[in-house]
């Protein structure tokens, strides 16, 4: 057995308050007066805001908010709030948005703002005639939905389709049942899920069926967003830059182990969005992941041809359930500046513009991966990281990180050589 301080059994973590849980996680972890008080220092999120958002909070975790620039979106300058850890992601977008400007920018639009909910029915003998007997029964469904969700309702929202699969799986036949429903500026995960677990005793007993998961479904393809953009030729450094960006596009439309890279480069600009705008960047993730899955083989989400006039086209359609309200982006003070510093009236804006984004971030991916190659433009903005790394502080890192970037060697151990250096010249 463990002594007290050493084990994970921690009786009423949670019922301590926040000073008691760092306490308990200081005599666990050995931490000194310093690092206690790192913890208690929850910078612009309200300690008292922090604990009611989880479970057994300690501290939070600060990730910077950049600025990217020069995004024009339907005819609208826009700028956009982007938290992310990695360090080119902000530039990537700037400079990409920026080489399409004075073309127009990007032009975006939305299938609509509707989720599904799944209901599982097992058990059945007739699911064939089970299915029937379900959606005969859709005017009955429709009042069940919209009667847990009055506000829904009177902001338009609600109950919009029902829909029933047989579906075949290593456990025999099931009905999936599927809600469908507009969550308006909500991103619904919560509306529907409600929904569903109200729905599933009646599925249940109009079948005889025995009801099992009730839940949304993060393959949110009733709410996919689109953005597209023709990056002129001239604009991007001429044809073989244009044939490079086309060469690569083929490549992940092709290849599942390049799809992944050209896709988490998408993701990159779309959940820092996401993230800052306090929305859900996992239900984001899983539901762009499993759309570039939808033709049965993995893909890349983003499609890029040549014009007639030889300029760059690039598209790009993605499931994009975010929200105004719900969730974090009502909580957190941050998410409520970055939407009012990005302008968005409704989800349905917001999920333009982050598809804009998606677009933006892979557009440079794809050059600087087609050009020069990514390590260049990411090794000047990794230098100030190894440099802080390797202990350089204020005035110093950045010092460091022009000694690494001009020598082409961004390495710990030259980032070190070269801070001793810089502190000997000045003792
Ligand atoms: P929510 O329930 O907090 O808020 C939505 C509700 O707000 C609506 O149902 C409606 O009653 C009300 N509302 C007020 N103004 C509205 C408007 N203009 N438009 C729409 N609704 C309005 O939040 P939610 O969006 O239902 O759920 C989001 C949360 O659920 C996220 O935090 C997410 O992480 C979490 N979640 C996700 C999953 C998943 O993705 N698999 C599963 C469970 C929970």
């Amino acid at each position: 057995m463990n002594h007290p301080g050493t084990t994970s059994r921690i009786a009423g973590f949670h019922k301590l308050d926040r000073t008691g849980r760092i306490d308990a996680v200081a005599r666990f972890a050995g931490l000194d007066v310093q690092e206690r008080s790192h913890l208690e220092n929850t910078g612009n999120l309200p300690a008292d805001v922090a604990d009611h958002m989880i479970e057994n909070v300690i501290g939070t975790m600060n990730i910077p908010i950049g600025i990217a620039t020069n995004m024009r979106i339907d005819g609208r300058d826009r700028l956009i709030p982007m938290a992310t850890e990695e360090s080119s992601v902000v530039a990537a977008v700037c400079n990409a948005a920026r080489q399409c400007y004075d073309n127009g920018g990007f032009t975006t639009s939305m299938s609509g703002t509707e989720m599904i909910a799944q209901v599982q029915l097992t058990d059945l003998p007739d699911p064939h005639h089970a299915r029937l007997r379900i959606l005969e029964r859709e005017a009955e469904v429709r009042d069940l939905c919209n009667a847990c969700d009055p506000v829904l309702v009177r902001l338009g929202g609600g109950f919009r389709e029902l829909q029933a699969r047989v579906l075949d799986t290593p456990g025999g036949a099931m009905v999936i049942v599927h809600l469908i429903v507009d969550t308006r500026d909500a991103m619904g995960a919560n509306a529907v899920n409600t929904m569903a677990e109200t729905l599933a005793p009646h599925l249940a007993q109009w079948t005889g069926a025995t009801s099992r998961l009730r839940i949304l479904s993060n393959l949110a393809d009733r709410r996919v967003a689109r953005a597209r953009c023709v990056w002129k030729v001239d604009a991007i450094g001429g044809p073989e830059v244009r044939d490079g960006i086309l060469a690569a596009y083929h490549f992940a439309a092709a290849d599942p182990y390049r799809a992944a890279t050209h896709n988490k480069g998408i993701m990159n600009g779309v959940s820092a969005v996401v993230l800052a705008t306090g929305n859900d960047t996992r239900a984001v993730e899983a539901g762009a992941h499993a759309y570039a899955a939808r033709h049965g083989h993995y893909g890349s989400l983003s499609m890029w041809e040549a014009t007639p006039e030889g300029d760059l086209a690039g598209s790009l359609e993605l499931p994009l359930a975010v929200g105004l309200v719900g969730g974090a982006t009502r909580v957190h003070p941050t998410a409520q500046l970055a939407l009012k510093i990005l302008g968005v009236g409704t989800a349905e804006e917001l999920a333009r513009v982050i598809a804009a984004v998606g677009l933006a971030q892979n557009f440079s991916a794809l050059k600087a991966l087609a050009t020069t190659g990514i390590q260049k433009g990411h090794m000047a903005l990794h230098a100030r990281n190894i440099a802080i790394m390797a202990g350089a502080t204020g005035e110093e890192v950045e010092a460091v990180a022009r000694a690494l970037v001009a020598q082409g060697r961004v390495r710990m151990d030259v980032a070190e050589a070269e801070l001793q250096a810089l502190r000997r010249g000045r003792g």
